[in-house]
């Protein structure tokens, strides 16, 4: 038999996960000048990365003939201080989605079941298929998680359920209290996990007190991320907080170095920079009212966002918004289209410099225009 055959059924089944045209790409396939592409598809920090991260990095490089200090020692010590928890409740990983991948790895195996939205992070279904257990995608309701129907598809064989808060790519939160209320329900014998890639960008009245909760509830898991409002994307560091034993099953099965010695350095620059989160934030408050704005004046309808990014409506058939797509990448703007999260209507930008805002509003308006 062909050795590929023998992979299991669910490995060779995986659609691979679609990430954001790069601009070399674009670029390249329509023989634009780099410098005139701007990219809007990944929910990157259009700050670029704080001063400080960049800094300890370069030192960083100087010992890069050398392993990582594979217990994060130093981030994990700034990050306890940090979220007032002990050190052996955290998990470091390549990226936030790394965290996600050992918690799967450590609580699914085939036949068992892990719960998460419809139009959820499309991460969540990839990492489950990957080990053969079963997804059990729950409706969502006016696009965000339908908490209580969540709490009601658990099965006896389900071990994880998957909370994205904000929720990418449709920007919706939950309702706090429909979240605690969630969690004093929910058998203690799932691992409920609230993604919250986006905290930074939520308005202090739109944040949950989840990192208090773990002292509550031994089965949550909260991860963070420093790609987003951190402007550490490509260097790939990511943390989870859960009880001691938890976070003690996902360290024995991380690789032994999985966070880089670059990416160690820059996340402990970053997380002091609290002068740049700042400047993120607030970038991106006015961002999004320039955005939310440009939309109404054009008549596109979107769903309110609290994330770094915006999810809007094209009308008509579903070829209008792959035509508006298509349109946008002539132009230059690179956007993501959402057929694969089933919003086949549905484009989302992420929220960009105010001139990259502008330009993004203005190839829509011709976008919209070309379809008449
Ligand atoms: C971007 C994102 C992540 C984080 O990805 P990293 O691996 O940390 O770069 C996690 N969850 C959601 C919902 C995201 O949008």
């Amino acid at each position: 038999m062909y050795l590929c055959d023998f992979a299991p059924e669910y490995v060779r089944a995986i659609q691979p996960y679609q990430p954001g045209k790069p601009i070399s790409e674009l670029a390249r396939e329509l023989a634009l000048d780099e410098r005139s592409v701007i990219k809007l598809a990944s929910n990157e920090n259009p700050l670029g990365t704080s001063p400080l991260a960049l800094e300890a990095m370069n030192n960083a490089l100087k010992e890069v003939a050398r392993y990582p200090d594979g217990s994060g020692f130093d981030l994990k010590v700034a990050l306890s201080e940090r979220y007032a928890v002990s050190a052996n409740q955290i998990i470091l990983g390549n990226g936030s989605n790394d965290v996600l991948d050992l918690a799967a790895r450590v609580f699914l195996k085939p036949g068992a079941a892990a719960v998460y939205s419809q139009h959820a992070f499309a991460i969540y279904p990839l990492l489950v298929q990957a080990i053969g257990a079963n997804g059990i995608s729950v409706p969502a309701r006016d696009y965000g998680h339908d908490i209580a129907a969540m709490l009601d598809a658990i099965t006896p064989e389900t071990r994880i359920v998957f909370i994205a808060n904000p929720n990418n790519p449709t920007g919706t939160i939950a309702n706090t209290d429909d979240l605690l209320h969630f969690l004093e329900h929910v058998s203690r014998d799932v691992l409920v996990i609230l993604d919250e890639a986006y905290y930074e960008y939520l308005p202090k009245a739109n944040k949950t007190n989840s990192v208090t909760w773990l002292k509550q509830f031994t089965n949550l898991l909260v991860t963070r991320t420093f790609s987003k409002a951190y402007g550490l994307a490509g260097i790939r560091v990511g943390f989870g907080l859960a009880h001691p034993d938890v976070a003690n099953l996902m360290n024995r099965v991380r690789q032994p170095f999985n966070v880089s010695s670059i990416g160690l350095a820059g996340a402990l620059a970053a997380l002091q920079d609290i002068e740049f989160v700042q400047r993120a934030y607030a970038l991106n408050r006015a961002g999004m009212l320039q955005l939310t704005d440009g939309l109404r004046k054009l008549g596109i309808e979107y769903i309110p966002s609290y994330g770094n990014f915006i999810t809007f409506h094209i009308a008509g058939d579903h070829s209008n918004a792959i035509k508006v797509n298509q349109s946008l990448l002539r132009q230059g703007v690179i956007v993501r289209p959402l057929g694969i999260y089933e919003m086949p209507c549905h484009l989302r930008a992420s929220i960009g410099l105010e001139s990259e805002n502008q330009k993004f509003l203005k190839s829509l308006e011709h976008a919209i225009g070309e379809l008449a």
